[in-house]
């Protein structure tokens, strides 16, 4: 299990004053969000130096940017801060669950297991539910995921292969 520890990251920003950032983006540590606005907007080490120490630099005339900023984030899912990063890329935070899709298994009751609007197999009484899921989807040789849905709606992806 991973140990239980405060994650953090790092929000690199570039913007025009009084406007929306133009670009945002989160490093693992702040050295590689300043490295990287560095190399963006051609920053002098003087003004490196300025935006590590103070979290932020006023740029100049011709620099691309007003402003480059960072800050420290705590936030459970680094991921949202820049366009085209994945959860995979931030292998230290809980992964979020998978939700179904349209090739989901799906099933309400841990006995009868639905694909596609129809029965796909259904288990039988008494059977280990992991084991029976197994034994299906290797039947099938197609292996999406699978997901018991509560009462309320809710999806719960059934990690079917853990248990043995
Ligand atoms: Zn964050």
């Amino acid at each position: 299990m991973a140990k239980k520890k405060t994650l953090i990251h790092y929000i690199g920003m570039n913007g025009t004053s009084g406007c929306m950032p133009d670009s945002c983006n989160a490093y693992e540590t702040k050295r590689a969000a300043v490295e990287s606005l560095t190399d963006l907007l051609e920053l002098t080490t003087r003004q490196a130096r300025e935006l590590s120490r103070d979290g932020l630099v006023y740029c100049k005339p011709g620099q691309g940017a007003d402003y480059a900023e960072v800050s420290e984030c705590t936030c459970s899912e680094p991921w949202v801060h820049s366009e085209g990063s994945r959860p995979e890329d931030w292998p230290d935070y809980p992964q979020p669950e998978p939700e179904p899709d349209e090739d989901s298994i799906t099933t309400g009751d841990h006995r009868k297991f639905y694909q596609y609007g129809k029965l796909a197999f259904e288990l039988t009484e008494g059977e280990n539910v992991n084991q029976g899921i197994e034994r299906e989807l290797n039947k099938m040789q197609f292996w999406p995921n699978v997901f018991f849905i509560s009462d309320h709606g809710n999806a719960h992806l059934i990690h079917y292969w853990e248990d043995k």
